[in-house]
């Protein structure tokens, strides 16, 4: 080689060095470089302020100096693997890397690795970036995606909050409005029941009140001792028309007490066997000529009843099945009272009820197609279900026209829970 050869190589050589150099101390990075026994072998000026250190400090020493203590034990494992095999790559994938400064304290950092020969050997080149302010930057904005979250959930909660109170305000006015309609309704079954109590009762009341006027009147011109039989026949014709009269009366005022729920059952100890037996007695006393009135009573003596409530019930059983049969025709009243249960038959062989009536036969007001003269309101029945159900029961019937009907009532036989005082 010439001598103007060699001074141009070295020329070029000389540039190259000084364009390392200025590399090397002006990076932005830290640079530190080990050789194959992780010892440090040059650091620039970055890495000196990065970590705190002097050259000459570090220069010899493991470059497990710069890593923080816990994580010494483990990066001696993976350093040497490392440098088993080199390869340009970063570090710590996945990971948060961390650095120890000289006074201890430590700072995130991102590292990437590039091993290198030259003719003193092999060597790993480390540049260190410190990521404090991107570290500090992505904890700012997972908290701003915490406090977002948080407002989301609060947001939701808020909005499911109103939609509750919303849905509830909403009930609440349907309720209300269905309430308006119930008293509208209820109102307008007042009016349709008090005229059809109108109705009824100057329909009901004429003819009673006719018969009772003619009777009166006729008892006036009976003046003779020997007509005295007449006289009494009269009287006789009196007192069962009022009585039919007060009878109609009373239903519509336990009507008006069913409605306002002014009737309870109160269940009292009675000897049933007695109570039927009476009340058979007197009953008969409004049967039409030739017809016959039994009772059976099968079981205990003894039940709890109300006894105003089932006399009602019975009384009405018994005289439609008086009313509704021909004279000369015979009633049974059958009571069944065992193991906590009380089963009543009233049977009679009457005009029947016909089939396309039966299912309205406990309405208000309801009078069959045969009923025909027999006085009536159509309000007996319902009260007798109404009553039944005041008392836990249930009542049912069998009728065919021509042959007769019975009604069937089941009551409960039982202690009413003791009222603590
Ligand atoms: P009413 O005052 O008309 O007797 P009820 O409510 O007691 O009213 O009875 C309703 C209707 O049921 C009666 O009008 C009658 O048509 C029919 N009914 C009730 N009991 C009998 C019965 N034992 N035999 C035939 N029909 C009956």
């Amino acid at each position: 080689m010439f001598d103007t050869d060699i001074l141009i190589h070295t020329q070029v050589m000389t540039r190259h060095i000084e364009m390392l150099d200025a590399l090397f101390k002006h990076a932005t990075e830290g640079i530190v470089v080990v050789d194959k026994q992780a010892n440090i072998v040059m650091l620039n000026p970055k890495a000196k302020e990065l970590f705190g250190y002097t050259d000459r400090e570090l220069i010899g020493r493991k470059v497990e100096t710069l890593i923080p203590q816990r994580f010494n034990k483990n990066h001696v494992g993976y350093r040497d693997e490392y440098l088993e095999a080199p390869r340009a790559r970063g570090m710590g994938h996945m990971m948060d890397l961390f650095a120890r400064r000289k006074d201890g304290s430590e700072f995130p950092v991102e590292v990437s690795l590039s091993p290198f020969k030259t003719s003193d050997g092999e060597f790993v080149v480390s540049f260190v970036i410190d990521i404090t302010e991107r570290k500090k930057q992505e904890s700012r904005i997972i908290e701003a995606n915490l406090e977002i979250q948080k407002l989301n959930a609060e947001l939701e909660e808020r909005v499911q909050q109103r939609t509750e109170e919303l849905a509830a305000a909403i009930k609440r006015i349907e309720q209300s409005q269905e309430e308006v309609v119930r008293a509208l309704t209820k109102e307008r079954e007042l009016n349709n029941m008090k005229s059809q109590f109108v109705t009824i009762a100057s329909h009901e009341f004429r003819t009673p009140l006719a018969t009772i006027l003619s009777s009166a009147s006729l008892i006036g011109r009976y003046s003779h001792t020997e007509d005295e039989e007449k006289r009494q026949k009269h009287v006789q014709r009196i007192k069962s028309t009022v009585s039919n009269l007060t009878e109609i009366l009373n239903d519509f005022l336990s009507i008006g007490k069913l409605e306002e729920g002014r009737i309870h059952c109160i269940p009292v100890l009675t000897n049933l066997n007695e109570f039927c037996k009476n009340l058979i007695e007197e009953i008969r006393g409004l049967c039409k000529e030739g017809q016959e009135m039994f009772v059976s009573y099968d079981g205990e003596a003894n039940a709890w009843l109300d006894k105003q409530l089932l006399r009602n019930v019975l009384f009405n059983l018994l005289s439609n099945a008086i009313k509704y049969s021909e004279p000369g025709k015979t009633i049974s009243l059958r009571v069944k009272n065992w193991s906590g249960l009380i089963r009543i038959e009233v049977q009679d062989q009457g005009i029947g009820i016909p089939e396309q009536d039966q299912g309205h036969i406990f309405d208000r007001f309801f009078r069959a197609n045969n009923a025909g003269n027999a006085q009536g309101t159509g309000l007996g029945l319902n009260i007798v279900q109404n009553y039944i159900e005041l008392m836990g029961g249930t009542v049912r019937f069998h009728s065919e026209v021509g042959l007769g009907s019975t009604f069937f009532v089941e009551l409960p036989n039982r202690e009413p829970a003791s009222v603590k005082l």
